[in-house]
């Protein structure tokens, strides 16, 4: 495996453990070359999975790849763990695959990582909203605005109280 941060080819494995319910097996690994850890996950090929029906009507295998693209690139610089990032990505897929047999719409896909990113960063999830889910128009996404800042607010009285 390429370290991520030096590109070194060789590491090894520290530790090793079933993730995803069973559904994945989490290898921590530690690059020879420049000591630094990183994380790889090991699950069966993606094939009979659920089908996302995008806008247009056309339908491709659902792939955590894909959604982890969508929230690596909502997330930018923001400070947020490669855990929490994968975490998300692990909760859509089990929300999809529990809840849709065979199709789902690529709008709820968007909805449901919307959700999570909401609680991890706001600024990731108006990024990741306005991208992928689209606001309908310019007051939706001020309404969603005006939401957040008084959410923030509320969280900051709180704080005041102790
Ligand atoms: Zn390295």
């Amino acid at each position: 495996m390429i370290c991520p941060y030096c590109s070194a080819s060789d590491d090894k494995v520290i530790d090793s453990r079933a993730s995803d319910a069973g559904r994945a097996i989490r290898r921590r690994r530690e690059c020879l070359k420049c000591e630094r850890r990183f994380t790889t996950y090991e699950r069966v090929e993606e094939t009979g999975r659920v089908m996302v029906v995008k806008r247009d009507g056309t339908r491709v295998p659902f792939s955590r790849e894909n959604v982890l693209k969508g929230v690596v690139a909502a997330c930018g610089k923001r400070p947020i763990a490669d855990e929490a990032k994968r975490r998300v990505v692990d909760e859509v897929d089990e929300a999809v695959h529990r809840e849709y047999e065979r199709e789902v719409p690529s709008r709820v896909v968007g909805q449901k990582v919307c959700d999570r990113l909401k609680v991890l960063d706001e600024v990731a999830y108006i990024r990741f909203a306005s991208e992928y889910y689209q606001f309908q128009n310019v007051g939706e996404m001020l309404d969603e605005l005006t939401e957040l800042s008084a959410r923030t607010k509320d969280v900051k009285d709180q704080q005041k109280l102790f």
